[in-house]
């Protein structure tokens, strides 16, 4: 490193903001001006094979998903009433919902994976695996495809973002700081936020953008969609629906806590678990959130971040630290996904946010010139359209 860029590095210590509670103690906000890369860098920089769809690789992963889901449930009919009654059998059923939840949400990704089409070539194949699928988990598969789309369109627009916009501090509510500032207050939100925020935002739009009228992921007429996809949202409500029939017709036969043991409790753990995970890729202390003044859609899908959860990270396939690639070009396969990560990576640069704890894919040193760019805007303080959650306090 030249005496020059040491300067730089001396001179940003001094200027970049530190924020409390971060592992290290400091905390380097994100860039937030236009990157000096263009999408068609980053994509030169990524092998080509890696935006190849393979109709039989994305199919074994579903069939090894699947596969495991089944024995998973021939252990929760067959294999726990067979344990002796008492203390095993209540071990045994929160370990099957820990695993089956897992799996189950790693079939999920799959769905949210033909929604981007990005699973094989063909479209109505894609459609077709992902209504099935998503609908089997209680997700209305085109409904949420519309407005994933919407969301992988306006990532990072305060304005426009349909989820996990970070509210203006003027915008807070009076007791936020009753709700946030105490560790009951929170523990209480962010159970309420794992169990009900998914059915919630379906139905209501809850903590979605606001639109001018009532808006609900089963009204065909909702503000979310347009004429062309109406009949896909009916044909999304109507996979729901057979769904729930079922399901009704399993508990008249074999009872209600049959059902929701089995079948429930792990559905939940699913939503529970994709709501944690791109509620964390889009929220964090370092990430910019954009108002029309800068927003452009690069910088908006920059504006996220990868996360490590460990062996999660394999049975989700990869959705958790590959989330940064995944708006970059959201139709490459899962299978790719960390290739593609570690290609990019040196073009991104400081752009590349991955959070701290992550030990998966090694860190590249800071160049002089990304150094020089941050230590200007620290500076020269042109961050005005961040919106930290920490500044609620
Ligand atoms: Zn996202
Ligand atoms: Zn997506």
């Amino acid at each position: 490193m030249s005496a020059n860029s040491g300067t730089v590095v001396n001179e940003r210590k001094k200027k970049e903001p530190v924020f409390p509670g971060s592992i290290s103690g400091a905390m380097q906000r994100s860039p937030a001006d236009k990157p000096p890369f263009t999408l068609g860098d980053i994509k030169k920089a990524i092998p080509p094979h890696c935006f190849q769809r393979s109709v039989i690789k994305s199919f074994s992963y579903l069939v090894h998903d699947l596969v495991i889901a089944a024995v998973l449930l021939y252990f929760a009919l067959v294999g726990i009433p067979a344990l002796p009654a008492g203390m095993l059998r209540y071990i045994a059923w929160p370990l099957y919902w820990a695993a089956q939840g897992s799996v189950l949400t790693g079939v999920w990704v799959i769905g949210h994976e033909c929604g981007h089409h990005a699973f094989s070539d063909y479209l109505l194949l894609d459609n077709i695996v992902g209504f099935i699928l998503h609908s089997a988990l209680l997700t209305p598969f085109f409904s949420w495809k519309y407005s994933h789309r919407r969301h992988h369109a306006n990532t990072g627009s305060m304005e426009n973002d349909e989820v996990y916009v970070a509210k203006e501090k003027s915008a807070l509510p009076w007791y936020t700081p009753y709700v946030f500032g105490n560790p009951v207050g929170r523990l209480v939100y962010i159970i309420l936020q794992l169990t009900l925020a998914w059915p919630l935002y379906l139905a209501f739009n809850l903590s979605g953008q606001p639109y001018p009228r009532f808006t609900c992921h089963y009204d065909p007429y909702s503000p979310l969609y347009n004429d062309n996809e109406r009949i896909q949202v009916i044909i999304s409500d109507v996979g729901i629906l057979a769904v729930l029939f079922t399901l009704y017709k399993f508990t008249s036969s074999y009872g209600f806590w049959l059902v929701v043991r089995v079948y429930g409790v792990p559905v939940l753990i699913v939503s529970a678990l994709f709501v944690l995970i791109t509620y964390l890729h889009h929220t964090h202390l370092a990430l910019p959130h954009y108002d029309s003044r800068e927003w452009d859609w690069l910088r908006g899908a920059l504006a996220t971040m990868d996360r490590d959860y460990g062996i999660l990270n394999r049975i989700l396939h990869n959705v958790t630290d590959t989330h940064v690639l995944h708006h970059i070009f959201p139709n490459m396969p899962h299978y790719h996904a960390m290739e593609a990560t570690k290609a990019m990576r040196p073009v991104l640069g400081d752009y590349y946010t991955p959070h701290q704890s992550s030990r998966q894919l090694s860190v590249r040193p800071r160049s002089a010139s990304t150094l020089s760019r941050g230590a200007t805007r620290a500076s020269t303080g042109t961050t005005t359209s961040f919106s930290y959650k920490e500044e609620i306090k």
